[in-house]
């Protein structure tokens, strides 16, 4: 893993509808019509007419995201990904976390996104410990970058201290130098 890719990630504590970022990634459901956690934060900032939108998706399937306008939020663009429920865990349950993050930032790049801002993907209701989770994002995305120069930044917004000390761990254990990449 380049050094590069390194500097191109970072994580913080805060709220993702605030970011200002060319897109924003929301952990949605597979009816993309709403429900609570951060799905719910990021339609109240944006707006109805962001439901409205979401209604003529059709859903999206678990693993997979699609992408719509961001309304009133800061970001140009929301991208909903629709992560895994925890259950038992396991490889197949990994992998589908890995794509979300891999098509999330397939849809950026098409869209010509320079930056991009994650949450915890399937951490909250879905029940994805945030440990393991946060390794797989991390490996899914630095392996994303090395591949594409767009986007040519992802921030993860972590909600709560747990989920940031546990995402600064896995930056740790993915062989990110101790501070690079945190803020
Ligand atoms: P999922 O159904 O994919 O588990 P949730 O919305 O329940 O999605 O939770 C995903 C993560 O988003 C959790 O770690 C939760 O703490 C976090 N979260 C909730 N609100 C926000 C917000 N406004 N900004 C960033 N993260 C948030």
């Amino acid at each position: 893993m380049s050094k590069d890719v390194f500097s191109r990630i970072e994580i913080v504590r805060g709220d993702i509808t605030t970011q200002q970022v060319d897109a924003i990634v929301n952990a949605a459901n597979t009816s993309l019509l709403g429900g609570g956690g951060v799905d719910g934060a990021i339609h109240r900032a944006a707006g109805p007419e962001l439901l409205a939108e979401c209604r003529t998706l059709n859903g999206c399937p678990t693993g997979s995201a699609k992408i719509t306008k961001g309304y009133r939020l800061p970001a140009k663009y929301v991208i909903h990904t629709v992560g895994p429920v925890y259950g038992g865990g396991g490889r197949a349950v990994a992998e589908k976390l890995a794509s979300c993050y891999r098509t999330s930032l397939q849809l950026a790049a098409e869209h010509g996104c320079r930056t991009v801002a994650f949450p915890a993907v399937s951490c909250g209701v879905y029940g994805y410990p945030v440990d393991e989770a946060a390794d797989v994002s991390i490996g899914a995305i630095l392996a994303f970058l090395e591949g594409s120069a767009f986007p040519e930044r992802v921030r993860w917004v972590l909600f709560d201290s747990v989920a940031f000390s546990a995402y600064e761990a896995g930056l740790r254990r993915a062989g990110g130098a101790a501070g690079t990449g945190v803020s």
